[in-house]
């Protein structure tokens, strides 16, 4: 090893390389040099592992022949390197030609070489290259070096996995071919179409990158959106010229200074040269130049960064809305592909063209899913390798069902997902036949069945005949939409609407439940863990002149109703019960004051928090129903954020110990007397909702478009047949044997049909 420089340092300048590269071919050429010299060896090469021709390719060195690079390739568990490969470890040799397993390739001239160190390059369990170095010399590669090239594969995984999935490297047997991408599943269905990439207006961080079509277009309309960001300066500095001060008013000097050509302008434009669409350069080099003027030691400096970002947000609303990223007419089926996707975004494309939604962040709860899931629309969030400079126009298939996306699919997957597509249509006209009848089981069994919403009530208003009433409804979600908390009038009003519109039926409203993912926009809360910080209750026992206002809004749109239930989220102790308790006494004497009577409604407390299904008996005798939510309740039982793409194999609601949790805690409420209804996920899943009657709940809630598949099966299997499913789960170890367990007998009562499709 080197001695001056630190072994953490090389590495991190390595690393530091290659991530910041441009093109990844040219960064792995650069690496192996870098490791040759940092280890004073006479190779360094790196091999790919090509998963359709399933061999490892020589894609780079330093030393071998270059000839042989993307020529010689081995099997994996052929010769050394493909030995690493296989035994997924280190071999380190002194005198590699003893090796029973030594290859030699004439193409590479290695004959000369003795000793050979080899890692491998493991991203998610999966096995992606080898990477070696070799030494003409006898040398047994001491204990530092192996750490080195053991760290060094490790943080080349993750950079490796996102340049092979995003197209940033082409794996040699695939070159433009299909290329799959893998995410969070948060809304079912499948759906084929066009991919629209699009950008959340304005916002310099959420500018994709894309690569320029026509350089002399983006160069002229980023001219023309500067232009008239000058022009909106200037008449602003007019407007106010007698309002303010002189040196006030020498700012928008300043300005338009900055948005001069010497400026801002000219190094945009080098930045479009060199390979950006106008936004991207622009979001760039506003980027830069704010990081730089927040670092410097002067206080007037500083200021300006947020002039700079003021200034570049301008001009990017003009350049987006000219933008050709927001067509005006969207493609018959628009998949919408975004960074990020935001609710008003999802609002632009007309429903009837919008066939399905995929982002690079979010999560199966967040709430674009929990809108795609009330709409219907087939939705994969988390993709965090996707390549969105690239997507755009192109023609991909969604599977919403499995979290995935297909992009360029063959025919043969194209016509597959087809027939899978025209079954599930069909699937869904045969179930709309018996969504007027009763969810009741052979034996006679009524399972209530209730809705989710949180959206505008249209959409549900007509399933009023089919269901029992209101199970959850997520008062977040239009507090999500709005720029500010919204009033106690306004929000009496969209109360009012939910509460006129399933009357008599009951509603169950839950107060804010913001945090963990929940973000409002304009009441940001920046936390370590969120999941396990302030969150719901939590929230808004500390801020009362919210909750006071909700609760009052909630009373007000009651009147004359009285279909409407308070629901609690996130409780964990019963302290936090009784504070909420006091402030809804309070809010109903207040307006009785006020000359508004209004009743005391029924209140239920969310069970989500595990310590809850311990305190039952305690909680009990505060409220008047429960209400199990399994979505955090399985997340806060089995340790695994329901949100992170990297544990979402591990979030199940089936795991053993949720199912044996719920059963416990279905037999607790029983023997307390208190209603309790499942509103999490699990009860729109058809396998989930038999569980959950066997287990004995008293009624399930679930997003609309789930109920026809919910409904089939309960009046399918008898509450018997339900309860020998509990039984039968309850003896089994792990979530994929309860999964195939459910999937068996489905299929044994002729359910397999609901199934989710599988591979
Ligand atoms: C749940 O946690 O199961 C639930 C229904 O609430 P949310 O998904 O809104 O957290
Ligand atoms: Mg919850």
């Amino acid at each position: 090893m080197e001695k001056k420089t630190p072994m953490l340092e090389v590495l991190r300048r390595i690393i530091q390389e290659v991530n910041g590269a441009r093109n990844l071919e040219a960064a792995l050429a650069t690496m192996v040099r870098r490791i040759r010299k940092a280890m004073r060896t006479d190779v360094c090469s790196f091999y790919l592992f090509d998963p359709e021709i399933d061999r490892l390719v020589l894609m780079e060195t330093i030393g071998l022949r270059s000839q042989a690079v993307g020529r010689v390739s081995l099997e994996v568990g052929e010769g050394l390197v493909g030995l690493v490969a296989k035994r997924e470890e280190p071999l380190n040799l002194e005198n590699a030609q003893s090796h029973p397993q030594f290859l030699y390739f004439e193409a590479t001239g290695e004959e000369r070489y003795s000793s050979f160190l080899g890692v491998p390059i493991i991203h998610q369990r999966r096995m992606l290259g080898v990477l070696v170095v070799q030494q003409s010399d006898k040398r047994r590669f001491d204990e530092e070096d192996e750490a080195f090239l053991v760290t060094m594969a490790a943080q080349l995984a993750g950079v490796l996995a996102h340049a092979l999935a995003t197209g940033g490297l082409n794996r040699p047997s695939m070159p433009g071919g299909q290329a799959r991408f893998i995410g969070v599943a948060a809304s079912p269905g499948m759906a084929i179409g066009e991919a629209v990439v699009t950008a959340a207006p304005a916002d310099l961080n959420s500018v994709p990158d894309l690569i320029p079509t026509d350089v002399e277009y983006e160069i002229a309309r980023l001219r023309e959106a500067i232009g008239r960001v000058q022009n909106e300066i200037r008449a602003a500095g007019e407007r106010l010229a007698s309002r303010i001060s002189a040196q006030e008013l020498a700012l928008f000097d300043v300005y338009q200074q900055m948005l001069g050509e010497a400026a801002l302008s000219q190094e945009v434009e080098k930045r479009i040269r060199e390979g950006q669409w106008a936004p991207g350069a622009l979001a760039d080099v506003v980027r830069r130049h704010v990081q730089y003027l927040e670092r410097v030691d002067d206080n007037y400096l500083r200021e300006r960064a947020a002039d700079v970002r003021d200034l570049g947000r301008r001009v990017l609303a003009h350049l987006q809305e000219a933008s050709p990223q927001t067509p005006a007419v969207y493609p018959d089926s628009t998949i919408l592909v975004g960074d990020e996707i935001s609710v008003a975004m999802l609002g632009e494309v007309p429903r009837e063209k919008l066939a399905g939604l995929v982002s690079v962040r979010g999560s199966s709860t967040s709430h674009v899913a929990i809108l795609a899931r009330a709409m219907g629309i087939p939705t994969v969030l988390g993709m965090v390798d996707l390549p969105l400079p690239r997507l755009g126009g192109n023609r991909v298939v969604l599977d919403g069902h499995r979290g995935r996306l297909f992009v360029r699919p063959t025919p043969e997957l194209e016509s597959h997902y087809q027939s899978l597509i025209d079954e599930e249509r069909a699937l869904m006209e045969v179930l709309e036949h018996e969504q007027d009848l009763p969810s009741r089981t052979p034996d006679g069994h009524d399972m209530p069945l209730m809705v989710n919403t949180g959206l505008a009530v249209d959409t549900v208003a007509s399933l009023k005949s089919r269901i029992g009433g209101v199970g959850l409804y997520r008062t977040e979600v239009p507090f999500m939409i709005t720029e500010r908390f919204p009033g106690e009038q306004e929000q009496t009003r969209l109360y009012r609407d939910q509460l006129e519109s399933f009357d008599p039926l009951p509603v169950v409203m839950r107060t804010l439940d913001i945090g963990g993912d929940k973000d409002l926009p304009y009441f940001p809360i920046e936390e370590a863990n969120p999941f396990l910080g302030w969150r719901g209750i939590r929230v808004t026992l500390d801020h009362p002149e919210v909750l006071m206002v909700q609760l009052r809004a909630m009373l007000r749109a009651s009147q004359g109703l009285d279909n409407l239930q308070v629901l609690l989220p996130m409780v964990t102790n019963v302290e936090e019960v009784d504070d909420a308790l006091r402030l809804l006494d309070r809010a109903i004497l207040e307006l009785g004051e006020e000359g508004v009577p209004v009743n005391r409604p029924p209140v239920g407390v969310m069970l989500e928090v595990p310590a809850t299904l311990y305190q039952l008996d305690a909680l009990a005798c505060r409220v008047d129903f429960f209400s199990v939510g399994s979505n955090d309740l399985t997340q806060y039982l089995l340790a695994v954020d329901r949100n992170n793409p990297r544990v979402a194999d591990l979030y199940d609601a089936c795991h053993p110990a949720v199912l044996s949790a719920m059963t416990r805690l279905a037999e607790d409420t029983r023997r307390l007397d208190m209603p309790t209804s499942v509103c999490g996920e699990m009860a729109g899943d058809p396998a989930g909702a038999l569980l959950l009657m066997g287990m004995g709940f008293d009624a399930l809630s679930m997003n609309a478009p789930s109920l026809p598949r919910v409904r089939a099966a309960i009046r399918r299997v008898s509450l018997d047949g339900a309860r020998e499913l509990v039984t039968e789960t309850l003896r089994l170890d792990s979530p994929a044997e309860v999964r195939r367990h459910l999937a068996e007998r489905l299929r044994g009562w002729d359910l397999g049909h609901l199934l989710p499709p599988s591979d």
